[in-house]
């Protein structure tokens, strides 16, 4: 039998244990269909030891008896107290090593006595050494520490593309660390470090936490804070809510049974929008931007220098993390490979090669594609109906759903085409479009009536797209089949390009095909096609500032336009004379 030398990721919040075998990176079950150990140890009523999810349950109402975020203390010389008794660090975090090494054991059948365990690239020699004296409590000789950014870099593979520098991004529950690393040869090197040891996705939850407080304040006169039980209840409903924030544009904070009041069951239900969460949680997001730049200055280097962003930690699916990143950077960070887990996998992976091994890769299937939508909004500075809204992005993991919210333009509007495209180009356009639909017999609601659209992409590729009235339920969808196999850009040109060049050969065998001998000469047909474009040019400037019906108008005139520019040159001169006689009214 040989040696298996398991890595584990000793977190604050969460803790992972992951091995490679036959070739593939493994992240063990803690529990069916659960990956993840909370890093909570406690004791239970009867005395006996609880760790991982029944220590989390009863963190709230018996802090005296359960411990949590124990990585905070470790190298400190100090006693911390567990139902009256005291543990070094050390101890406690070995109870959380000794389940994961148990779980594994269970898992694969043999017993493990190595590891590789990852701590965070600031902690000091004394951590360190602190988190070796826990491995080895629990039975195990910890064959390497590893940094968290190093073991995120091995799990992207990031180490194989040759010398670049990458921006390591960790935002877990309790904790936030931005690393830069160097990647040459496999060899992956810290450049410099910064973060904050308190912040992370539970300072996300305080802030929904205390949405609902003032929510039930104002609604039942009642103030949650005194009672543990409801507070813990609501935490719980806080994080399921931020979760699915996530992927939707809406959710509930919702608790069936939060507290009695004068002996009247008290129920928590309050929706809150992806817009007005992003808002409560946007100081702690530029916060993290600022740490960045000073990790990036620590290297001594600027944006310019770093070649990708790799997400670690389960608060970066935060969107608006990911978007303000990408902003700040210039470049769509690499999520690919799960946040959770990443750490786990790549000190498996550091595991496997010290065991003599290859170094092996992480297989995800990810979407090669972006997907999405178009929606009127700014583009370079003026209003424009075909705004691209990438729902699901190139590189995500599928299977996958993500809902974006939008609403309707003018009063009155009972129907919305949805465009579905592939591609990246903001303007919707210039993306291949490869389905569109009408949601038909939305209520008679002023402008804004909000509506939700699904993306569901499956792993045979079949994408389906959603379109829901949120008021009324009302809903209709398409399903394209083969989504991820369509034309890309390149392809796409490249037929073109073929199509083309057969053309032209026939063009000029036997003159232009399909033309009768009255046809416009080509250079009519050419000028008529740029008199389009300037129309509507100016059509799109005029948008901006026309009224709702006006706007509904111009819109349809346009699309008019568009849709014939392709086509023969009487419906094209048909369709602009429409429109020029619209702009003439409204220029009027
Ligand atoms: P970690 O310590 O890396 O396991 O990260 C845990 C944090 O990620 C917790 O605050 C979780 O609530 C948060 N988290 C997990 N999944 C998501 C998600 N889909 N969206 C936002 N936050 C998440």
């Amino acid at each position: 039998m040989t040696d298996i030398i398991v890595g584990i990721d000793l977190g604050t919040t969460n803790s992972e244990v992951a091995i490679v075998r036959e070739g593939r990176v493994e992240v063990i079950p803690v529990a069916p269909g659960v990956r993840i150990l909370p890093s909570l140890v406690g004791v239970a009523d009867d005395g006996s030891l609880l760790v991982g999810e029944p220590a989390r349950n009863q963190y709230a109402l018996h802090p005296e008896r359960s411990v949590r975020s124990i990585k905070r203390r470790m190298g400190e010389y100090t006693a911390v107290q567990m139902a009256g008794k005291d543990y070094s660090p050390q101890e406690i975090s070995a109870m959380i090593l000794r389940r994961l090494r148990d779980i594994a054991e269970a898992h694969i059948g043999q017993p493990i006595g190595k590891a590789v365990i990852t701590v965070p690239a600031y902690f000091s020699d004394a951590q360190r050494q602190a988190t070796r004296e826990a491995g080895e409590i629990a039975g195990l000789e910890v064959v390497r520490i590893i940094n968290e950014p190093t073991a995120a870099a091995l799990a992207y593979e990031s180490c194989h593309s040759g010398a670049r520098k990458a921006l390591v991004y960790d935002l877990g529950g309790g904790t936030f660390d931005v690393s830069v690393v160097n990647l040459e040869s496999d060899v992956v090197e810290v450049l410099a470090s910064h973060g904050n040891n308190h912040l992370g996705g539970d300072d996300f939850d305080d802030k929904l936490i205390t949405f609902a407080i003032d929510h039930l304040q104002a609604q039942h006169d009642i103030d949650v804070r005194p009672h543990a039980q409801a507070m813990a209840r609501l935490q719980h409903a806080a994080e399921a809510a931020k979760i699915t924030l996530s992927d939707e544009p809406y959710a509930t904070l919702a608790e069936e049974y939060l507290l009695e009041k004068d002996g009247v069951p008290i129920h928590l239900s309050v929706e809150i929008s992806r817009d007005e969460y992003e808002e409560m949680i946007e100081p702690y997001v530029a916060e993290t931007l600022e740490a960045v730049h000073v990790a990036l200055s620590g290297a001594g280097l600027t944006v310019a220098d770093i070649n990708e962003i790799l997400l670690v930690g389960g608060a970066t699916r935060t969107p608006l993390v990911q978007r303000r990143l990408e902003r700040e950077l210039g470049m769509q960070p690499r999520a690919e490979v799960d946040p959770d887990l990443c750490v786990a996998m790549g000190a498996a992976i550091q595991a496997a090669v010290i065991a003599g091994g290859k170094a092996p890769t992480v297989l995800v299937d990810v979407t090669p594609y972006t997907f999405g939508t178009n929606a009127l909004d700014y583009f370079n500075g003026e209003m424009y109906p075909y705004c691209y809204v990438p729902l699901v992005r190139r590189n995500t993991p599928i299977p996958v759903s993500k809902s974006e919210g939008f609403c309707t333009v003018f009063d009155g509007q009972s129907k919305v085409d949805i465009n579905v495209y592939q591609g990246e180009d903001p303007d919707a356009l210039n993306n291949i479009e490869i389905g569109r639909f009408t949601i038909e017999g939305l209520r008679d609601a002023p402008a804004g009536n909000p509506l939700i659209t699904t993306f569901s992409l499956d792993l045979n590729g079949i994408l389906e797209v959603t379109a829901r009235e949120k008021n009324t339920g009302l809903v209709h969808s398409i399903t394209i089949d083969n989504a991820i196999s369509r034309f890309t850009g390149d392809k796409l040109a490249e037929a073109r390009q073929r199509i083309d060049g057969l053309f032209s050969d026939q063009e000029n065998a036997e003159g232009r095909p399909g033309e009768s001998a009255e046809a416009a000469p080509a250079d009519d047909s050419r000028r008529l096609r740029v008199e389009a474009g300037a129309l509507i040019e100016k059509a799109e400037r005029l948008l901006a500032s026309a009224g709702t019906e006006d706007a509904e108008d111009l819109v349809n005139g346009i699309e008019a336009v568009k849709d014939q520019v392709g086509g023969p040159d009487a419906n094209l001169k048909k369709a602009m004379d429409t429109l020029a006689d619209l702009l003439y009214y409204l220029d009027a």
